[in-house]
């Protein structure tokens, strides 16, 4: 195929968060440092041209590859984006919902620990704080929860975006086809493949 594409692979974010916002679907790739996402923006995802933008998910049993490219007008600091990550229900929720157009938008991601939120604030295990012991190691006091610290986190949506309006859910007998798809398993999977 001569879709080898130079541009290098990117995957050191911590996931993908899927909002409404702006009555549109939003992707949104996060990450933990509001200074790297703002320069990640700046300096590749700000010169990407938006009908050139794609988005790929690549269903593989329960996870799926997230693989996101464009062409760049600067293109010696263009990037690809890629991560695995497991389905989830706002993804199920995105995939059904996005009718063919989406925003991109970067988030920053934090993780809140029990002394940084109200008696409302929902922990991972559904149970809200006000359930959570704030003793010793704020175990969930819940009956029969075995949740042994509150966490709950929240994301940041930075106000910048683009929009995206080529998407595809695609599976691996799709691979072949797609040449961002391809590029993306050539360089960052077939060693796992093997
Ligand atoms: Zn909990
Ligand atoms: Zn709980």
């Amino acid at each position: 195929m001569s879709s080898q594409s130079p541009i290098p692979w990117f995957d050191d974010f911590v996931g993908v968060a899927y909002r409404y916002y702006d009555l549109r679907m939003n992707v949104v790739p996060l990450f933990t440092d509001r200074k790297e996402a703002s320069s990640i923006w700046h300096d590749t995802i700000h010169s990407w041209v938006d009908p050139s933008i794609k988005i790929r998910f690549l269903e593989i049993d329960d996870k799926y590859w997230f693989i996101l490219g464009s062409d760049s007008q600067k293109p010696s600091t263009n990037l690809s984006f890629f991560k695995e990550l497991p389905k989830s229900e706002n993804y199920e929720r995105f995939k059904k919902g996005h009718g063919g157009e989406a925003y991109l938008r970067l988030g920053v991601y934090a993780k809140k620990l029990l002394g940084d939120v109200k008696k409302d604030a929902v922990c991972d295990c559904s149970h809200e704080a006000q359930d959570h012991d704030d003793g010793d190691g704020d175990v969930c006091l819940f009956n029969k929860c075995n949740c042994k610290k509150f966490s709950s986190f929240q994301v940041n949506l930075l106000k910048r975006k683009k929009i995206i309006t080529d998407i595809k859910f695609l599976d691996e007998n799709d691979v072949k086809d797609d040449p961002l798809v391809w590029n993306c398993i050539n360089v960052n999977k077939f060693s796992k493949f093997e």
